[in-house]
This record gives structure tokens, C-alpha cells and sequence, in this order.
């Protein structure tokens, strides 16, 4: 091999290297939110159309996985999908046809508002009404509450 061509070689291992170290720095960098939010996981959407219905059969497990009322969940997601529903048993019925990816990115905006820390990223949280009617989300890993906002 030539100097020429061996220095260029020792060149690029040194870039690679470079590259290498700076995606373990990078990696070691990731803010705890989003690996919290990672670790954190609930169910998608299971369920099926029917006519000009759709029933979700895991509605209420993935609201358990989320540690929210099932009400409080459902009712989210009829607002946001500007849909009528109930509850028919465990099933949870919307008088519409909306898609299965469209229902978890909603569900998904539902913990990011109503069970996700904004400060700390963490789930550990809950829902307080207080007596006015305000809602807020209480963390229990930092402390912070928040209000949000109320569904009807
Ligand atoms: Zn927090």
C-alpha cells in the first residue's frame, strides 16, 4: 500500500471512530423523558368495524394500562373524534368508522396530556377535580400539578 494510501485509510477509521464515540455520547445523552416514555407501554387498538360502527374490544385495558378511567378515556376519544359512543360491556362501541391507526394516535395524545409528567416525563401520576371543576394532573415522582383540561 502507498503512504498516500494508508494514511487515508487510518483517516477514514479515524472519522468512523469519531462517528462511533459520538453516537454513544448521543445515546447517553437521551434525556430520561423519552426513555421513560419508552418503558411506559399500553396496548393499540383492537377491534373491528361493523356497518357504519366501530368497536374497540381492548378499550378499557389500555385505559387500565394507563391508569385512567375508562369513562374518562372514551369520552376523549369521541370528543377528539367527533363521535357518539358507549360503553357495550367491555366493548366500547363509536357510532362512526374511524381507523384503528387513527384511534391509537389520539390514545397516544391522551397520555401525553392526561398521564405523562410535563415536567419530569414520568407516568406516575393521577387526575384531581378539585371543587371548582378544575382538573389537574398531580405527579407523584417531582410533585408538580398541572392543570388540564376538563372533558364534558
Ligand atoms: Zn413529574
Amino acid at each position: 500500500m502507498s503512504t498516500k494510501g494508508f494514511i487515508k485509510k487510518l483517516q477514514n477509521k479515524l472519522i468512523m471512530s469519531d462517528y462511533e464515540s459520538m453516537l454513544d455520547k448521543a445515546y447517553a445523552e437521551l434525556p430520561e423523558l423519552m426513555a421513560e416514555s419508552q418503558r411506559f407501554t399500553f396496548e393499540k387498538v383492537k377491534g373491528h368495524i361493523e356497518g357504519t360502527k366501530t368497536v374497540i374490544i381492548n378499550l378499557k385495558q389500555i385505559a387500565k394500562d394507563l391508569g385512567r378511567k375508562p369513562e374518562h378515556l372514551l369520552k376523549y376519544l369521541l370528543k377528539e373524534s367527533a363521535s357518539a359512543g358507549k360503553w357495550a360491556g367491555t366493548r366500547a362501541i363509536f357510532a362512526s368508522k374511524i381507523s384503528a391507526s387513527s384511534l391509537n394516535k389520539k390514545i397516544k395524545k391522551y397520555a401525553s396530556e392526561f398521564v405523562f409528567c410535563s415536567e419530569c416525563g414520568k407516568p406516575d401520576t393521577t387526575l384531581e377535580v378539585d371543587r371548582n371543576s378544575i382538573t389537574r394532573l398531580k405527579c407523584m415522582a417531582c410533585g408538580t400539578k398541572k392543570p388540564v383540561k376538563s372533558i364534558r
